[in-house]
């Protein structure tokens, strides 16, 4: 029996890059990379890369508290993560740092100017 050439590892939510419709995302592991694989029903597959270490990758995974709350919600529960992101009851991640996610998308193009 063949098997697939990818290592299945989780199932979460992400948007499409084109038209920001919220997608299922596989996680999946394949030659020492971990990729985001997003199928939009509009725009098809969309692979993209967001470690280059899995080992490291399930080291961050493996982080984890309980979420810290603002003082005060900035927008209210409309439509759900990630529309009303701003940030609102519903928010989970923990506030520490402005975050960027970079992938292999970014024509780094953007007014964004990040410090490293
Ligand atoms: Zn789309």
């Amino acid at each position: 029996m063949p098997t697939r050439p990818y290592l299945f590892y989780a199932l979460t939510n992400s948007v499409c890059s084109k038209c920001l419709t919220k997608v299922e995302a596989k996680i999946i592991f394949q030659e020492g990379n971990v990729y985001l694989v997003k199928h939009c029903l509009i725009h098809g597959r969309e692979e993209v890369l967001i470690a280059d270490d899995i080992e490291y990758y399930k080291q961050c995974q493996e982080f984890i508290k309980p979420g810290d709350m603002p003082h005060r919600f900035n927008t209210p529960i409309k439509y759900g993560c990630p529309y009303d992101c701003g940030l609102c009851p519903d928010h989970e991640q923990h506030s520490c740092l402005t975050l960027v996610e970079v992938s292999d998308r970014c024509n780094l193009s953007c007014p964004i100017w990040v410090v490293f």
